[in-house]
This record gives structure tokens, C-alpha cells and sequence, in this order.
């Protein structure tokens, strides 16, 4: 993509809005814009980075057999007043009312209507277990909205909903979703930690969840010094230095953001709201429920707290919004535009995504718009470039290579 036909509206002073560094690198390089408390448009560079994120979470939930579909947001009070949640889930949910006074939530989660899509269709153990997912927009009337995407009112989830004949089953799809979360936020780039956790709103056994370490972290993780041992505070309320747990260890705390919790559901769900399936004995039994959450647009943030430095952000390969910046540094030199542009086509052909700053700006504003905006690699077409070489930065670590523009393809390779 050619910058000069991109919207990416950048700012030069920190929004005095924005307390933590991911929501002020989101606001600073473009990519998002509040558009009420707790409500954001995703801007082009966020888009493309949440397309990356998507895809890993798809392509690990295909990988266990999961079953992509799309639920409404809209979702008729009639399906809340079965499982009583209605009155239960209280003034976080969003509720509306249609012209003919029907009363709707904008839903928070989808327990309700994923169980009322399959009820009539699970009626047997032969069609059993089954596993489907969405990756859609929740609301929920948040008290508190804040740190941008940490803690929205409208934001992007993955959710997942499993069903089963037998807690085996369950326990079977529960340990594959761990695992599967676990490649999920490793190949995010995020340092994470799984813990025990609280069952909560949604109710049910067994959950955890996984936190992104972060000091800006809203979650208090209590953990033993020996390792075995990690828990949400919600959980296990034990202090700083309280022998362990595990018989072993000291505790210690640390902050962490819930980018991932699953749940062991059981029966909650299928009882109140008559899902039933025939056993290998005809005999009618409530459906085993499992369902575990993502919060994507939290997740992108999370990641951005990870890495940065007071430049701006610094993205991991995975999911960065492209892979290489490509920047001639006078695009009134037609030497430099011409192999910048020949580069950026090179590398296009080889399969790297690669954002080319073709714009008429002084080299200092795109080298600070280029650091902000933190893609893994530069290419710097400057004087050298009549004698053939390039440079090439490493946004990580600053590291700074002169290139050979004859060998810059298999040097990024
Ligand atoms: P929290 O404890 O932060 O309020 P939650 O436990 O209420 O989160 P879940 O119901 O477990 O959230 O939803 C699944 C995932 O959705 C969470 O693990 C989190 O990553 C994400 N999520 C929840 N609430 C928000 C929000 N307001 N903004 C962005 N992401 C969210
Ligand atoms: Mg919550
Ligand atoms: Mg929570
Ligand atoms: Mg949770």
C-alpha cells in the first residue's frame, strides 16, 4: 500500500485523555478514534492488525475442529428471560426497545442464543460433541470504560461455545481450547500466564483464565515463587510473601489484562433452557456446555502495552498491520522513488506486506511517523542509493544494516 493513499491520521501532541501507552500510540499513529466513552472506530493500521489476529485465532480454532458462524447482536429479551439472566445480568447489559415495544439486549455474550440454535438440533448423542465460534462485536454498558480498547463498551470477541453428551467430552475440548489459546497468544508475541479463575456472570465449574502481564493490569494475578501455582485474586485473596499454595513456594502478585478466560459450563445453560439430548440408552439428558472467550480488540492493545518504547509501538511480526516500511527519503529525487518503488514491488512479489511512504514530507516527519507507527523492519532509500545500498532498520532492537539493494530481498527473507 502506498502511504499517500492511506488514512492514517497521525497526532503530534499525547491526547491528554489517554493515561496508559497503548491508548496514546493507538490515538497518536491513527489507529483508532473514539467516537463515544468506550466506543472507537477502528482506523485502517487497526484493521489490518485485527485481520492478523483474526486469522491466528481461525486458524487455531479450525485446527480443533471448531465451527465458524456469525450470532446477532440483537438478541429478543424472550431468550434472557429463560435462563433468567435478564434480571440477573444487571445494567451492564445494553437494552433496547423495537417500534412494536419489543424489548431487545445488544448481547454481551451468546450462551442464549447459541443454546437456542442447536437445541432442536443436538437431539442425540451420535451428533455430539460439537464446537462453534464467532468472532463478532459485544456490548456491555461498562461502568467504567477506559484505557481505550482495555475496557470498551462495543468491542470485538471471540467466543466459543462447545457442547457434549459426557463431562469426559468436555474436559477432552476444555484441555484442546487451552491448548489452542496458549498457541493463540504465543504467536501474538504476548507473555502471558494462565490462572485459576472465577466462574462469575456466566456460572459453571471450572474456568481459567489468561492474563497478559502488564503493570496497567485491572487483574491482581497471586502466584507461588516456585511456579506451580498461579490464581486470579478473585479467587485465591492470599498476600505478598503468605507461604504457597503449592507447599512450596512464597506467594507474590503481579497485574495482568484478561485477554482469554474459558469455562467448564455444565448444565446451567441446557437445564433452564431445556436443551436435551437422547442417550445411548434413549434416555433424555441435559447437554454438557463449555465456552471460552477472546477479547481481540483487547488483545491488540495488550500487545502494544507489551512493546513499546517512547517512540511508539513496536509490533511483533505476527500481527503487525505490515511487515516493512519502505521509505525514500526525498521522493522529489527520482532516483530514490524509483528504487524505493522497485523495492516495495520486489518485496510485494516475495509475499511481504509493505507500506511504501511515497508522500512529499520532510525525512524527519516520516522517520517519526515510521517509529510510531513501529513495523518490524525499515528500508531507507536515501544518497546511498546511487551506489546501490539501502539501509535497513529492526524496529526492536534499533539494529541498522547497510544493504546491498541486489541482495535486500534474501537479506529480509
Ligand atoms: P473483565 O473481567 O475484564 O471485565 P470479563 O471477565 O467480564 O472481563 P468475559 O465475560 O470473560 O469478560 O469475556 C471474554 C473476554 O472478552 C475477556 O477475557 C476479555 O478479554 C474480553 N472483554 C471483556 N470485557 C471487555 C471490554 N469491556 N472491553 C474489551 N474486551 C473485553
Ligand atoms: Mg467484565
Ligand atoms: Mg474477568
Ligand atoms: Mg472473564
Amino acid at each position: 500500500m502506498k502511504q499517500s493513499m492511506m488514512f492514517i491520521p497521525t497526532l503530534r501532541e499525547v491526547p491528554s485523555d489517554a493515561e496508559i501507552r497503548s491508548h496514546q500510540f493507538l490515538l497518536r499513529a491513527g489507529f483508532i478514534k473514539q467516537v463515544a466513552a468506550g466506543v472507537y472506530t477502528y482506523l485502517p493500521l487497526a484493521k489490518r492488525s485485527l485481520h492478523h489476529i483474526e486469522t491466528i485465532i481461525r486458524e487455531e480454532l479450525n485446527a480443533i475442529d471448531g465451527n465458524e458462524l456469525l450470532m446477532p447482536a440483537l438478541q429478543p429479551k424472550e431468550l434472557w428471560d429463560e435462563t433468567g439472566r435478564w434480571s440477573v445480568y444487571g445494567s451492564e447489559l445494553m437494552r433496547l426497545t423495537d417500534r412494536n415495544s419489543r424489548e431487545f439486549a445488544l448481547g454481551p455474550t451468546h450462551e442464549e442464543v447459541i443454546t437456542d440454535v442447536v437445541r432442536d438440533y443436538l437431539n442425540s448423542y451420535k451428533k455430539l460433541p460439537l464446537t462453534v465460534y464467532q468472532i463478532q462485536t459485544k456490548f456491555r454498558d461498562e461502568a467504567r470504560p477506559r484505557f481505550g480498547l482495555m475496557r470498551g463498551r462495543e468491542f470485538i470477541m471471540k467466543d466459543a461455545y462447545s457442547f457434549h453428551a459426557n463431562q469426559e467430552s468436555l474436559d477432552k475440548t476444555y484441555d484442546k481450547f487451552v491448548q489452542a489459546y496458549t498457541n493463540i497468544f504465543n504467536r501474538c508475541g504476548l507473555k502471558f500466564r494462565m490462572v485459576e479463575a472465577d466462574s462469575g456472570q456466566i456460572g459453571g465449574s471450572q474456568s481459567a483464565e489468561f492474563m497478559a502481564l502488564a503493570e496497567v493490569g485491572e487483574d491482581t494475578i497471586v502466584y507461588s515463587t516456585t511456579g506451580s501455582f498461579a490464581a486470579n485474586i478473585e479467587v485465591a485473596d492470599l498476600p505478598v510473601g503468605a507461604p504457597s499454595p503449592d507447599g512450596v513456594g512464597v506467594v507474590d502478585h503481579a497485574k495482568g489484562i484478561e485477554v482469554g478466560h474459558v469455562f467448564k459450563l455444565g448444565t446451567k445453560y441446557s437445564e433452564s433452557m431445556n436443551a436435551v439430548f437422547l442417550d445411548e440408552n434413549q434416555k433424555k439428558q441435559p447437554i454438557i456446555m463449555g465456552c471460552y472467550g477472546i477479547g481481540v480488540s483487547r488483545v491488540m492493545m495488550a500487545v502494544i502495552e507489551q512493546n513499546n518504547d517512547e517512540n511508539g509501538m513496536i509490533w511483533p511480526k505476527s500481527i503487525a498491520p505490515f511487515d516493512i516500511h519502505v521509505i525514500p527519503v526525498d521522493v522529489k529525487k527520482a532516483e530514490q522513488l524509483d528504487a524505493a518503488t522497485k523495492i516495495y514491488e520486489d518485496l510485494k512479489a516475495v509475499g511481504f506486506e509493505v507500506l511504501l511512504d511515497d508522500r512529499k514530507e520532510r525525512a524527519g516527519v516520516k522517520f517519526s511517523d515510521a517509529d510510531l507507527i513501529g513495523l518490524p523492519i525499515r528500508v531507507t532509500v536515501g544518497r546511498g542509493i546511487s551506489d546501490g545500498l539501502v539501509e535497513i532498520k529492526i524496529r526492536q532492537t534499533g539494529e541498522v544494516f547497510e544493504v546491498k539493494v541486489t541482495e535486500l530481498v534474501s537479506f529480509i527473507k
